[in-house]
């Protein structure tokens, strides 16, 4: 049999006008020092963006970047990445802000607070304006406290204003408990809310393995009298950004994994539950704040903050959290970067 050479009629690949139509998946990263560069390169070798715009005050970094990321394309994903400025945003799915000052020198994640948020003021109202129906998922700390200023800044409903938050710390926790109890961090379903920083809340009380709560989990391990193991793994969860910093001077790969986990439930519209940093609902009865709780991600961004129960202690401890990402705020508002002033002309 004689196979039929198709003509040009019969090949069904769009056609120009058709083509412009078909949404091509572009994630902006802003700030490409540690955390942004390494995000680019896990967003890379997920093949889940079609393009990546790379964007640094350091323009020749960005490029030094892009030429390290394309000789990875052959042995990763097809994907175009390009250096480019905050414009190329404007037709970006989402945009990541990384930018901020080295973590190097910092004993919390408050230090660098001013200096960071007057960078992101101008980055935020800059890419609101060119791109009003992106979605902005901010990683540079402190987290919680830039992503409500983010919030006032760029006036983009709150669903789309995202803080990478607990997000690691959840990761982190969620290890830890693995190890310990022998199963895989997949199978460990605790979280870690409220502030990305010392005043976080491990959720002990609805912690589960393989379906299982904690405690009878630890039961059948005969494990009779956990609560002071537990109690160390949440203090490690909770140090565990600065140990890695005194060790190596940033961290890196684990928000890297993070972010691009937050791009995915987003991109493929997952619904995934993360605990990133967002709007408190006014029913917790906390102010209005931004820090994280376990929230359903969409291709919309936050589809809904979840309630989680709480006991006694843990509803105090998040109380005392939603205080401190309170007073930082207020710093914040004292200065002339005021997120409320900023809000005043929206
Ligand atoms: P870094 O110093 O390596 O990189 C910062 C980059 O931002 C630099 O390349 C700098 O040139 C760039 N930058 C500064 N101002 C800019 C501007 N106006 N426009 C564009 N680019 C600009 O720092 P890093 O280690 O990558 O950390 C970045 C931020 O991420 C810090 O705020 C850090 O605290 C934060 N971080 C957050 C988490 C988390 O879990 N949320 C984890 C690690 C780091």
């Amino acid at each position: 049999m004689r196979l039929r050479t198709l003509d040009a009629a019969d090949v069904s690949a769009p056609k120009r006008q058709d083509r412009k139509r078909i949404r091509i998946p572009r994630v902006g990263i802003v700030g490409t020092g540690f955390v942004g560069s390494t995000t680019a390169y896990a967003l890379l070798i997920s093949g889940i963006a079609a393009e990546i715009v790379l964007i640094d005050q350091d323009r020749r970094r960005a490029e030094g970047h892009v030429q390290d990321l394309r000789d990875a394309e052959l042995f990763s994903h097809h994907t175009r990445i390009f250096a480019g400025d905050l414009a190329d945003c404007s037709s970006a799915d989402v945009t990541i802000i990384t930018a901020g000052v080295s973590q190097a020198n910092s004993k919390s994640r408050l230090d660098g607070l001013w200096e960071t948020a007057a960078i992101l003021k101008g980055l935020v109202q800059d890419i609101s304006r060119h791109n009003p129906h992106g979605i902005l998922l901010i990683a540079s700390n402190p987290v919680d406290v830039l992503t409500y200023a983010a919030w006032k800044w760029s006036g983009l409903p709150a669903s789309r204003v995202i803080g990478s938050g607990t997000t690691l710390d959840t990761s982190r926790f969620r290890r830890r408990l693995a190890e310990r109890y022998g199963v895989a961090s997949a199978n460990v379903h605790a979280y870690i809310i409220g502030e990305h920083g010392d005043s976080q809340v491990p959720v002990i009380s609805s912690a589960r393995i393989a379906g299982v709560p904690l405690k009878g989990f630890c039961g059948q391990l005969g494990l009779c009298d956990e609560e002071r193991a537990i109690k160390t793994i949440a203090n490690d969860t909770r140090a565990a950004g600065l140990e890695i910093i005194n060790a190596k001077g940033a961290t890196y790969y684990g928000i890297g994994s993070a972010l691009v986990r937050i791009v995915r439930a987003i991109l493929r519209d997952e619904e995934a539950v993360l605990t990133v940093s967002n709007l408190v609902p006014q029913s917790m009865e906390l102010g209005e704040l931004f820090f994280s709780l376990p929230a359903i991600i969409n291709r919309d961004g936050v589809a809904r903050v979840l309630s989680t129960p709480l006991n006694r202690s843990e509803q105090k401890a998040l109380k005392t959290s939603a205080k401190a990402v309170k007073q930082y705020v207020a710093a914040l508002d004292r200065l002339s970067l005021s997120p409320r002033e900023m809000l005043k002309g929206v």
